[in-house]
């Protein structure tokens, strides 16, 4: 377990301080977020949120995946949550990349993951306007529910609303 001892003596001084033991998994702030697996992004901190705020999704380009909304709808009905914010962020690199892109580099090390959609994003607009208007057409989620998407600029730290569309629920 040595590639792992680094984060055990860390997490022995972690709990050695810890104060949040009496937190619910409901999310106190009401709010889900959905965003990249970027590690430049720090969800809590970029939005003033502390642990036990807000449920955060992340995956490879902020995509709006069947799990994704699997997990949204565990999150309204079970967890607390009443608003969405889906949150891609500048010089992601799925925006990159092809899928096919992505099946020819596998391969060279020998990978064949064409069985594998990697969801990637060539133009970053029109997947946020198509995420977004997943949830918001999904059977599954109140018809009311508050969804918006926001760009995360990681050079800056500056959230930039997406802009709205006629079709854009309140
Ligand atoms: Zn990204």
């Amino acid at each position: 377990m040595r590639a792992f001892d680094d984060l055990y003596a860390a997490n022995a001084k972690f709990a050695k301080e810890f104060e949040n033991s009496t937190l619910t998994g409901r999310a106190a702030r009401g709010l889900a977020v959905v965003t990249c697996m970027d590690s430049r992004i720090d969800p809590l901190g970029l939005l003033g949120l502390q642990p036990g705020d807000a449920k955060i999704l992340r995956n490879a380009g902020a995509r709006v995946t069947d799990d994704v909304l699997r997990t949204l709808v565990l999150a309204v009905y079970l967890l607390g949550v009443d608003r969405v914010l889906v949150m891609p962020h500048t010089d992601c690199g799925m925006s990159k990349v092809t899928d096919s892109d992505v099946h020819a580099l596998t391969s060279e090390q020998g990978v064949d993951t064409r069985s594998l959609e990697f969801h990637t994003v060539p133009d970053q607009d029109v997947a946020l306007r198509h995420d977004l208007m997943r949830i918001r057409s999904t059977p599954f989620l109140p018809k009311d529910l508050p969804v918006t998407g926001a760009i995360y600029d990681v050079h800056t730290g500056l959230l930039t609303p997406a802009p709205r569309q006629a079709s854009d629920a309140a």
